[in-house]
């Protein structure tokens, strides 16, 4: 059976600054996957592979860290997606066709990320190299010891996780976070993804994370529930077969976030669709279809008294179980409306019904089951993706006592640059809410509803690859607007954005202080002194924050999330960049809805202007201070970051003009823009790291882009 997508015709990028394309495979794995892995991958004895690794500079005695398997394999995925063939990836990860497979479909749309299709690669194994080769592999050694002479490039990948899972002090129990004031609910900066409800050495809570949250006033935490996994699956027994399993370590995680007073909520995306099969035996539940799925049709009445028990049946064992968010629209396939366009519906019972009369019925048993076993358990109807035609008809059908929950930014206009734009969603440097939100809102609250805001108070894919974006002027904005519409609930962040940072503290102190200002937080923390000169510093950050110019497009595709670490290629890629896997060297996609000029030049402002805020950072002398060390070390990456796409830009732009010095120039300036990041990596294992992509990159991965640089520059000189 074939559980892989067959490779594509479009030939791989090959990193032409390695000698051999082994040695890329080389570098790449060296310390994240077992050197007896890349041995077989490359069809060599693990003698000759650590020979080979020690002519590359790297250290030959080295093995790998087994952390990498187990919460970095996206990482390792995503940088041999180029440089090894599908049956090399599996043996790099000591797994089978069939679980990459899986990986690629179901952990969080790698499949996309990953561009939709796999390049061809060509027999990428171990040779021996000619004298050629060997001569440039001297020369990338030396350029290793050269750089490893000025700066230290030890791996400190996953450093941070020990201060939650194995924290010096047992965590006090002592804070408790309010359950007064409405809701605000978080996900795990750190989980993986999986069944952490089966497989419990994958906890996304331990003790210590849940009692930051407490004291930063974080009274929810999330996870996705699957229903069919929790509840009896009476159309196929067999799905829900581990459910006692994952009922007892949910009931595990109510009791131990309990003591926190953190309550425990679901994410629902229900009812889940089902393979083909399954429908041999059940006909007349089959609904809409997306890629080799099937809708389990809402219209059946069979279907919604499933939902119902099992709705009833969760909250009855899960005792204590806070409540659950539903997505009713998007994501995956549900209701029979939730990928398709009402126009192009075919489910005959569906198209007989509107798409508000469907959401609003899957809703409502949701919360009918919930509330039929636990009278207090939270039912977050969030609105997201709900049609604007219709969402207003939708909420009028809803039943009482639920949570009305819109994506704050959602329909913002936005004026970057003298360009407009509009939000659906994942911005801080354009503070929400959005006008669809607002509307929403206020419809609901006429009918008596209690409202919820989904918002992102640490980052988003504007900038994902540090803990916090420090721009309290832009969050304080956005949950001063907030609190002008009564919003008293938040769902604080999807899977990115989850830190437990200082920028939740803020948050927590604006919903509790009518008055609150950022300058007011600050000399809370800082003192009256050393906080004005850090209001100071962060206006700085913030304005130049506000230059990014926002596009969901830009957001995804462009390089400030990989930044560093993506390669400059010296001849037109032809790739397009995908959504948050390869950003390549498409700045059509990158500059989404801004003429290039434009973006470029907006780019600038937020990478000078963030520079700037760095050097008021710091001229704040208290070196001791260590929130202010987290703050200055954020908004350091963040501007190497942002300039990196400034250097990318302009490097694509001069090799189109053919100006071989532009294109030397912008990568010079890139090299010490990669220098600077190592340096901060090395402070901070966070920087690079996000839950839902893992690593952006490894700091092998900016020694490699170096190499990569010291390549495209060598090439522009000889043009020259
Ligand atoms: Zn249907």
């Amino acid at each position: 059976m074939n559980y892989l997508q067959p490779a594509s015709d479009k030939k791989a990028l090959s990193p032409a600054w390695f000698a051999a394309g082994f040695q890329a495979v080389i570098w790449r794995n060296w310390g994240l996957v077992p050197p007896k892995n890349i041995a077989a991958a490359l069809n060599c004895t693990e003698c000759r592979l650590r020979q080979s690794a020690a002519e590359l500079g790297l250290d030959p005695k080295a093995e790998a860290d087994p952390i990498w398997l187990k919460r970095g394999y996206l990482t390792i995925i995503r940088r041999n997606w180029h440089i090894a063939s599908y049956g090399q990836i599996t043996t790099l990860l000591g797994t089978d066709e069939k679980q990459l497979a899986f990986i690629l479909k179901e952990d969080d749309f790698m499949w996309a990320k990953m561009g939709g299709f796999k390049p061809s690669v060509e027999d990428n194994v171990h040779r021996e190299l000619t004298a050629e080769e060997k001569l440039k592999t001297g020369e990338i050694k030396e350029a290793v010891a050269r750089y490893g002479e000025q700066f230290d490039f030890g791996d400190n990948s996953f450093d941070f996780l020990d201060k939650f899972y194995n924290p010096q002090k047992s965590p006090e129990i002592a804070v408790l976070a309010a359950k007064e004031g409405g809701f605000r609910i978080a996900y795990s900066y750190f989980a993986v993804f999986g069944d952490p409800l089966l497989d419990e050495s994958l906890d996304p809570y331990p003790d210590e994370l849940l009692r930051q949250y407490a004291e930063l006033g974080v009274n929810g935490v999330w996870l996705q529930g699957i229903l069919y996994q929790l509840s009896d699956f009476a159309f196929d027994p067999e799905l829900s077969s581990d459910r006692e399993k994952r009922i007892s370590n949910l009931k595990k995680l109510i009791a131990r976030a309990a003591k926190y007073n953190i309550g425990v909520y679901l994410y629902m995306n229900e009812p889940r669709a089902m393979p083909k099969a399954f429908f041999d035996k059940h006909p007349q539940l089959k609904g809409e279809t997306e890629y080799d799925t099937f809708a389990l049709c809402t219209s059946r009445p069979e279907v919604r008294e499933y939902l119902y028990g099992a709705m009833k049946q969760l909250f009855t064992e899960a005792e204590g179980l806070a409540g659950f968010i539903a997505i009713t629209m998007s994501e995956n396939l549900t209701n029979c409306y939730s990928r398709v366009s009402p126009a192009h519906i075919k489910c005959e019972r569906c198209k007989a019904r509107t798409p508000a009369q469907v959401v609003a019925e899957v809703n409502n048993i949701l919360a009918k089951g919930a509330h039929d076993a636990a009278p207090s358990a939270k039912a977050i109807s969030w609105t997201w993706a709900w049609g604007a035609d219709w969402a207003g008809e939708a909420v009028d059908m809803l039943s009482e006592g639920q949570i009305i929950q819109c994506t704050s930014e959602e329909g913002l206009i936005t004026d970057v640059g003298g360009v407009k734009g509009s939000v659906v969603d994942y911005t801080i440097s354009q503070p929400g809410p959005g006008e669809k939100s607002k509307s929403i809102w206020k419809h609901a609250a006429a009918r008596g509803f209690a409202l919820s805001a989904k918002v992102q108070i640490n980052n988003t894919w504007e900038l994902s690859n540090i803990p916090y974006i420090p721009a309290f002027d832009l969050i304080g904005a956005h949950i001063k607007n907030l609190k002008r519409h009564d919003i008293s609930n938040l769902q604080l962040c999807w899977t990115l954005g989850g830190y437990p940072s200082l920028n939740m503290r803020f948050v927590d102190y604006l919903m509790k202080t009518p008055e609150g200002t950022a300058a007011g937080f600050l000399k809370l923390i800082f003192g009256e002194q050393l906080g004005e000169k850090v209001h100071a510093a962060q206006r700085q950050f913030s304005e130049a924050f506000a230059d990014f110019p926002f596009d969901v497009g830009t957001a995804y595709t462009a390089p400030q999330n990989f930044g560093v670490m993506a390669p400059f290629y010296a001849q037109k890629t032809g790739y397009a960049a995908t959504m948050m896997g390869f950003p390549y060297d498409d700045i059509d996609s990158w500059r989404a809805i801004y003429p290039i000029g434009i973006y470029e030049s907006q780019m600038q402002k937020t990478a000078g202007g963030m520079e700037r805020a760095v050097c008021a950072f710091e001229k704040i002398e208290d070196e001791k201070n260590a929130a202010l060390w987290e703050i200055v070390t954020n908004a350091k990456a963040a501007a190497c970051h942002m300039r990196s796409v400034c250097n990318h830009t302009a490097y694509i732009r001069a090799r189109e003009a053919k100006d071989a010095a532009g294109a030397a120039k912008a990568a010079q300036d890139e090299k010490n823009n990669v220098i600077r990041l190592i340096k901060l990596r090395q402070t901070d294992s966070r920087i690079g790291f996000e839950a839902s992509n893992h690593y952006f990159y490894t700091v092998a991965d900016l020694v490699e882009k170096l190499l990569n640089l010291d390549f495209v520059i060598r090439g522009s000189l000889v043009e020259q």
